[in-house]
């Protein structure tokens, strides 16, 4: 398909947000443009199987289920591009979007540029991510049965992670950074009160030990107070420190909230320039699931349809009046 230098629709970012919005403006007659972004596809292309996404009773792989959702969005006349969106402007109309030297413009745009889990930024984290270290427990969590894993982190993810992965791990152990942990009583209360989960106060993780071919074979740790080095072993490391929303080039141009992600206007994908909706991880610090951001990007596919259907309807009446 050819691409053009305008769009009606365009949509950065190609996760389950993106593409669910790209098949509803699709289905429209928008002929949206996805700008897909550093990691087409999105995060569910770096989990493995999939077993929560509704219509899948066996499970399917994450890369999977976003080339179905791609294919799905093809078919309904959907234009991709393979960059990545340095710059916008909201201030001007239509909307100019530089991607990797390229210029569109659009009427309206649906930012789904999702989230990143935060990292300990650890080479030995890079070397072993999906070997035993995961950042994400309810994707990865299942292969985990029988063994002991640690979960870095003192808020509720890190929380809901250790509650999760009691289902399958023999032992989970909590590491966290202080001696009292960020996440609201209630959850820090289900972690005390499981069995299985035990806590490693006042330490942070300087290093990760093992090969990609043994796995994850335990951490090095840092005591926060005294300074001591300690080795401690396990069979895999879940991250819980936070995610980080993919913002950076919106700020100045749209409300943030403190820390980062897009405010929209409750119960709609609406932000604070008319016209620019969001969808999916980068507005939404609590659910991050896969079904959640696709069923924003279907609520940002129709609030972008509505709007373009009311300037149009608005368009008309100046014409009429002025003829
Ligand atoms: P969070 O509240 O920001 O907690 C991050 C945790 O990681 C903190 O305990 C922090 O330590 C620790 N941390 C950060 N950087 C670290 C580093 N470099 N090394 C070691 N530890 C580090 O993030 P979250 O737990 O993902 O929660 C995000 C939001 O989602 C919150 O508003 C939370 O309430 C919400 N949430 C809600 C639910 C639920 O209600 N079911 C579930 C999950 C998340 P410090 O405490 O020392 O800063």
């Amino acid at each position: 398909m050819e691409l053009k230098d305008h769009y009606k629709v365009v949509i950065i970012g190609s996760g389950p947000a993106g593409l669910t919005a790209a098949i509803y403006a699709g289905r429209a007659e928008l002929n949206p443009l996805v700008i897909e972004g550093i990691q087409p596809g999105g995060q569910l292309t770096i989990t493995t199987e999939v077993e929560n996404f509704p219509g899948f009773p066996e499970g399917i792989m994450g890369p999977e289920l976003m080339d179905r959702m791609h294919k799905q969005a093809e078919k309904f006349g959907t234009h991709f591009y393979f960059g990545t969106v340095n710059k916008v402007d909201f201030s001007q109309r239509p909307f100019r979007l530089e991607a990797d030297g390229k210029t569109f413009t659009a009427d309206t745009v649906i930012i789904a540029s999702g989230a990143s889990a935060r990292l300990l930024g650890l080479e030995s984290e890079k070397k072993l991510m999906g070997r035993g270290v995961s950042a994400c427990a309810t994707c990865d969590g299942f292969f985990f049965k029988d063994k002991h894993v640690v979960v870095v982190g003192g808020g509720d993810s890190a929380m809901e992670e250790a509650t999760f992965l009691t289902k399958f791990a023999s032992r989970v152990t909590v590491i966290h950074r202080r001696d009292k942990l960020r996440a609201s009583k209630i959850m820090q209360e289900r972690a005390f009160q499981n069995p299985k989960i035990d806590f490693l106060w006042n330490k942070v993780v300087i290093d990760i030990l093992g090969t990609p071919e043994t796995g994850v074979q335990g951490v090095k740790l840092k005591d926060t107070v005294t300074g001591e080095e300690s080795e401690f072993a396990c069979d895999g490391v879940f991250l819980a420190i936070g995610h980080v929303p993919n913002t950076d080039i919106f700020k100045g141009q749209l409300e943030l909230d403190e820390k980062g992600y897009i405010i929209t206007e409750k119960g709609t994908t609406k932000t604070s320039v008319q016209g620019v909706f969001a969808a999916g991880d980068v507005q939404d610090a609590i659910y991050r699931q896969a079904i959640t951001a696709a069923g924003s990007g279907c609520q940002a596919a129709l609030d972008a349809q509505h709007y373009l259907e009311e300037k149009a309807f608005q368009e008309a009446q100046k014409a009429k009046a002025n003829s």
